[in-house]
C-alpha cells in the first residue's frame, strides 16, 4: 500500500486531495495547524501541528513516504495577499514550513514531493494586458511578481529544485491558476474572487446590486479542484521536474464570472464597481507544456464547476443565515 503524506490537510485542496487518495487505497497522513473546516477528514493519521517548527516537521516524516504533498502556505485571495497588510507573515511563514519540509524528507530519504506553487509567480510586466497574458513555463524570468506571495512561491521553487540538483529529489512542481470548488473559504476574509462572488450572489435579493472589485474587466482563468488533483498526480508521478502550470484557459473578465453565477442562481443583479485590490490586469494558463509531457488538459467547463461551487456556497450562506 502507498504511503502518502499531506501538508495542508485542513486546507482546501489538501482536504479534497486526501479524499482522493483514499479512494486510491493510499494510507494518509495528514498535516496542518487544524482539522478541515467542512467535513471529518478522511486520513487514516492527522496530525495536528505548526510545520514552522522543524522538529513537528521531522517527527510527521518518522517513515519513509512514497509520495509528499506540500500544499501548507499562509495564503488567501486578494484580500489576503495583495492588501500588503500580510506581507511579512506570509513571506515567513510559507519559506519556514518549505525549508522544513524539505530538510525532514531528505534526512529520512523520502524522494518524491510535490510542491504547489502558483501563478502568482509570473513577472507583472507580462500580465498588463487583459487580453493578451504570457504565462508560459519559461517567462518566469526575469522576476517580478505583484506580491511578496509570488516572490515566496519563487523562492521555494528554487528550494525545491535545489534539493532536486544536490540531493536526488524527485520534486515536482505545479504552479496553480485559481483553483476553486466546495469546501473552501467562503466567508473568513481569505476566499478567493469565484467563492466571494458566489456569496455575494447567493445573499443579494434578485434585483438588488453585489459589489465588484476594480472595473470588472480585469481577466482570469479558474480550475475545478478535481481537475487540479487530477493534474498533480499525474505530475508527481512522472518524471517531468520543471515547474509546469496547472490551470485552465477558458479566460474570463471579473464581470463575465460574476454574470456566469447570477445565471446559475436566477438572479438579476446589478453590478457595483469599487475600489478594492485586484491583482495583475490579465491572467490565463499556457496549458502547451502540461499537454506536452503530461498529455493533459482540463475538461471541466468553467460554468459546470460553478453550478456544484454556487449550490455549496449557497448552502453554508442559508444554513448561516438561518442560524442568525
Ligand atoms: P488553504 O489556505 O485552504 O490551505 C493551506 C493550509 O495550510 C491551511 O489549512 C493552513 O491551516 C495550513 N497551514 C498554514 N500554515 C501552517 C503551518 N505553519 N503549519 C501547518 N499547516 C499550516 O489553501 P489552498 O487553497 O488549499 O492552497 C493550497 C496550496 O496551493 C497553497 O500552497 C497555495 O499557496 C497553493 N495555491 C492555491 C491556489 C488556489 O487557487 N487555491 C492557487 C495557487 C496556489
Amino acid at each position: 500500500m502507498k504511503k502518502v503524506l499531506v501538508c495542508g490537510a485542513g486546507g482546501f485542496i489538501g482536504a479534497h486531495m486526501v479524499k482522493r487518495l483514499k479512494r486510491e487505497g493510499c494510507w494518509v497522513r495528514g498535516v496542518d495547524l487544524k482539522f478541515p473546516e467542512f467535513a471529518e477528514t478522511e486520513a487514516d493519521d492527522f496530525a495536528v501541528g505548526d510545520l514552522r517548527d522543524p522538529d513537528f516537521c521531522r517527527d510527521i516524516v518518522d517513515m519513509r513516504f512514497d509520495e509528499v504533498y506540500q500544499f501548507a502556505a499562509d495564503m488567501g485571495g486578494a484580500g489576503y495577499v495583495f492588501t500588503g497588510e500580510n506581507d511579512a507573515n506570509i513571506m515567513h511563514n510559507s519559506a519556514l514550513i518549505n525549508l522544513n519540509m524539505l530538510e525532514a524528507c531528505h534526512r529520512r530519504n523520502t524522494k518524491r514531493i510535490f510542491y504547489s506553487s502558483s501563478a502568482c509567480m509570473y513577472p507583472e510586466y507580462n500580465q498588463t494586458d487583459p487580453d493578451n497574458p504570457n504565462l508560459s513555463e519559461d517567462s518566469a524570468y526575469p522576476a517580478q511578481p505583484d506580491s511578496e506571495y509570488g516572490w515566496e512561491k519563487l523562492f521555494s521553487e528554487r528550494l525545491y529544485l535545489a534539493f532536486h540538483r544536490n540531493y536526488g529529489m524527485e520534486v515536482r512542481i505545479g504552479r496553480y491558476h485559481n483553483i476553486f470548488g466546495p469546501e473552501g473559504s467562503w466567508n473568513d476574509g481569505r476566499e478567493k474572487a469565484p467563492a466571494a462572488l458566489c456569496r455575494k450572489v447567493a445573499m443579494a435579493e434578485d434585483g438588488g446590486e453585489i459589489e465588484i472589485w476594480g472595473d470588472g474587466k480585469q481577466t482570469r482563468s479558474f480550475l475545478y479542484v478535481d481537475e487540479c488533483l487530477e493534474a498533480t498526480i499525474r505530475l508527481t508521478r512522472s518524471d517531468w521536474t520543471g515547474p509546469v502550470n496547472i490551470g485552465s484557459d477558458e479566460m474570463v473578465s471579473i464581470d463575465e464570472l460574476a454574470k456566469m453565477i447570477m445565471k446559475i442562481a436566477g438572479k438579476n443583479l446589478k453590478l457595483k464597481h469599487v475600489p478594492g485590490p485586484t491583482g495583475v490586469r490579465g491572467r490565463t494558463s499556457d496549458n502547451t507544456l502540461i499537454e506536452q509531457k503530461l498529455g493533459w488538459r482540463p475538461s471541466m467547463p468553467l460554468i459546470e464547476g460553478l453550478k456544484k461551487t454556487y449550490e455549496w456556497i449557497n448552502e453554508q450562506v442559508q444554513a448561516s443565515q438561518g442560524r442568525q
